[in-house]
């Protein structure tokens, strides 16, 4: 049923519920049970742990939010590769230890380390500097999940830019040294993964990506036929103005919509856990379907 998005922000008692963040188990700098005191500290009602690629933080995150009495859902943000782009896919909901959703992620991960050795050989390149590889791997806390925040970090403390952010202005994209293409997994296995582990599929800030608007309909078309159920509309990487569009979105797509900060670390992410406008109050919830 389509209706136009009415501008309307405010929910009399929105739940603060925020599904995307990130642990050292893949990009983010604290550990899953110091995300979960954070969470809960910034007042989170419901909390999920969503990886790159990983879900071996969910048991520890888990088990510090029952401590805290803090509701947890297990989360996974899943790589994908779609009309020559990276699409993030989060899958909510997911039983942790469902065999095809491991055997998936471990393919994805497994693909990283020459891709990331890659890399490193282009910065080395491009900079004239040495050891970019074992640089970044220091920031890795899990070696198996090297990624291009690591680099970031790497090169914020070599000199070579002040911020995260401006690394990923002047490196590590498209057109732009040490960027490497990589395929990930495609959008119909991710999606049949989340399925069999009994997860919820959301497109994750979609309006990070740079699609034309008839690729951006494939996507939203293909995801949708593939099982997918909700969409990202208040995340930490949109504006205002594409709160609007992603809501309007959802409602024409028959979309639930989901909120999540995308959370990585104290002083570098520019959204804090908990920290995001309630969702539009005339959009379905993605908890409504998370027990
Ligand atoms: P990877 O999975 O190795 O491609 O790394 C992707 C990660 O890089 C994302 O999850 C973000 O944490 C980070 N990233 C990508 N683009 C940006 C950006 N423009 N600003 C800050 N972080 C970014
Ligand atoms: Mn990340
Ligand atoms: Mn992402
Ligand atoms: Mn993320």
């Amino acid at each position: 049923m389509w209706a136009p998005y009415n501008g309307v922000m405010s929910n009399p008692h929105p739940l603060n519920a925020d599904l995307h963040c990130h642990s050292t188990v893949s990009d983010g700098t604290l550990a899953p049970a110091k995300l979960a005191e954070r969470a809960h500290a910034h007042g989170v009602d419901l909390w999920a742990l969503t990886d790159h690629d990983a879900t071996s933080g969910l048991a520890e995150a888990q088990q510090a939010a029952d401590a805290l009495g803090l509701r947890f859902v297990a989360g996974v943000e899943i790589s994908v590769s779609f009309a020559a782009q990276t699409v993030h896919i989060v899958a909510l909901g997911v039983q942790p230890q469902n065999a095809a959703l491991l055997q998936g992620l471990q393919q994805i991960r497994a693909g990283r380390d020459q891709r990331a050795k890659d890399m490193a050989q282009d910065l080395e390149r491009h900079l004239g500097l040495p050891n970019v590889y074992a640089g970044a791997l220091r920031y890795a806390s899990n070696p198996a999940l090297l990624s291009r925040t690591h680099f970031a970090r790497f090169l914020v403390e070599q000199g070579v830019c002040r911020q995260t952010h401006e690394v990923f202005s002047r490196f590590l994209t498209p057109g732009k040294p040490g960027y490497v293409d990589h395929a990930w997994a495609r959008l119909e296995d991710a999606l049949s993964w989340v399925t069999a582990a009994n997860g919820i599929a959301v497109i994750a800030h979609p309006g990070r990506y740079r699609f034309s608007a008839t690729e951006e309909w494939a996507l939203l078309e293909q995801f949708k036929a593939l099982g997918g159920q909700a969409i990202e509309v208040v995340t930490g990487s949109h504006t205002a103005s594409q709160y609007r569009k992603y809501a309007q979105l959802a409602l024409e797509f028959g979309f639930y919509a989901s909120r999540g900060s995308d959370f990585h670390s104290p002083g570098e992410s520019i959204c804090d856990l908990g920290r995001l406008p309630p969702l539009p109050a005339d959009l379905a919830p993605v908890w409504d379907l998370l027990h």
